[in-house]
């Protein structure tokens, strides 16, 4: 067996390790991980970690046991995919496969403010500390983390404001109908839409009308790009992120690339998705594995991922489009039920449900189903 080199620290690259001394890798496997923590889990970051439930969320995760040699607070600075080498700020490492999963970072407004952002269990932990009762807390962006920030920050007695580019909460991911519905969660909060910041600065944040909005902690939740700046043109192709075939597979001999980080053809997509959930980066893993030892089968699943915001727990399954019909249906307290989208061919494209969590499996298998059925008429 040859020498496997994982560079990440997070979901992905826990389960590709894992999966590959399943699969019997019995070679070396170095872990190279930017952050000085055992790898942790994300998603509770924004809920319990903020709220204060938690402080810690790691992974299932034995160095020891699976036998590799873990390199915290190492950071990959580039690849050369010709001698297969990766180079890192602490010295090269030799790689037979190399496994690519660097995530995605928080992209920031323009200014010289302090502004958080929520990646890391540091920054849970740094804004925790700052959501005081009273503080004043701007979130800018309404999005997936706006929402679960504003939950927590609301819980915690701080008086928050959001500012908002589009029309209401989440209307880009999922369309206006829908979006009128969930901006009625917001009721504890200064919610601003139609509005936009042009800098943070320290005392608060401008607006592009030139209004200043005094803040004592700033958030911005306006989106990850791929972390994929370190390969500057020195590893596999990049579009948006790193692009893979429906095996996790790079264009570089050895190299594949999985999580937030990947952009990976997608067969039922016909084209290559970036997903950035939770789902995808830990289900990818074993493709991903698979791959590097020469017996991968695709994997291309329907897409899943969940938020917890405002008491309710948002599920979401598939992929809508901009043509497509959708319908929302209320549960008898008139909060939002379900939503069902359907392409103009008659297939069920995505399934949303508020509080279903029963739901999930039989909606996920029904979007499947639909789009198996409408592809071979
Ligand atoms: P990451 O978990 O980002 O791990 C990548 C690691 O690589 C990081 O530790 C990073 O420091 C390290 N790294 C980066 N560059 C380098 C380098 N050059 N060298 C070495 N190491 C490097 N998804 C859902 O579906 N539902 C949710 O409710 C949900 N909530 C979330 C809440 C928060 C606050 C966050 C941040 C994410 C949430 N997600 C959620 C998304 C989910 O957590 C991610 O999809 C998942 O963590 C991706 O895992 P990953 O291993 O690909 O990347």
């Amino acid at each position: 067996d040859g020498r496997v080199v994982v560079v990440g620290g997070g979901l992905a690259a826990t389960r590709v390790i894992s999966a590959l001394r399943r699969k019997k890798l019995t070679g070396p496997i170095d872990l190279i991980a930017a952050e000085r923590h055992l790898p942790y889990d994300r998603p509770p970051l924004s809920k319990g970690v903020l709220v204060g439930d938690k402080d810690a969320t790691s992974l299932p995760f034995d160095p020891t046991k699976l036998e590799v040699s873990t390199h915290l607070g190492r950071t990959a600075t580039g690849i050369d995919v010709t001698d297969r080498i990766v180079r890192t700020d602490q010295g090269d490492v030799r790689y037979d496969g190399l496994v690519i999963a660097t995530g995605a970072e928080p992209i920031t407004v323009p200014g010289n403010g302090r502004q958080l952002t929520l990646r890391t269990i540091d920054d849970a932990l740094t804004l925790r500390k700052r959501l005081t009762p009273g503080a004043r807390v701007v979130i800018i962006g309404a999005g997936w983390i706006g929402a679960e920030v504003a939950t927590a920050a609301t819980a915690r007695g701080c008086s928050v404001t959001c500012i908002e580019f589009g029309q209401a909460p989440l209307a880009n991911a999922l369309g206006i109908e829908v979006a009128d519905r969930l901006a009625t969660w917001w009721s504890g909060v200064d919610l601003r839409c139609d509005t936009a910041v042009r800098e943070v600065l320290d005392d608060g944040v401008v607006l592009t009308d030139g209004s200043l909005l005094p803040a004592d902690v700033v958030v911005t939740g306006i989106g990850v790009r791929p972390a994929i700046g370190w390969l500057s043109g020195t590893g596999p192709s990049t579009d948006r992120g790193v692009l893979t075939d429906e095996f996790c597979r790079t264009d570089a001999p050895g190299i594949v690339a999985v999580g937030d980080v990947a952009q990976r053809w997608s067969p039922r997509a016909g084209r290559h998705v970036v997903t950035e959930h939770w789902d995808d980066a830990g289900g990818a893993a074993a493709t991903a594995a698979a791959a590097l030892l020469g017996d991968a089968s695709p994997y291309d699943p329907v897409p899943y991922f969940w938020s917890d915001q405002f008491g309710h727990k948002i599920q979401y399954v598939g992929s809508h489009g901009p043509d497509d019909t959708v319908a929302v249906t209320l549960s008898d307290h008139g909060v939002l039920d379900t939503v069902t989208w359907t392409s103009p061919d008659g297939a069920l494209s995505a399934w949303l449900g508020v509080d279903r969590p029963r739901d999930l499996v039989p909606a996920r298998m029904a979007v499947g189903r639909s789009a198996a059925e409408y592809a071979s008429v």
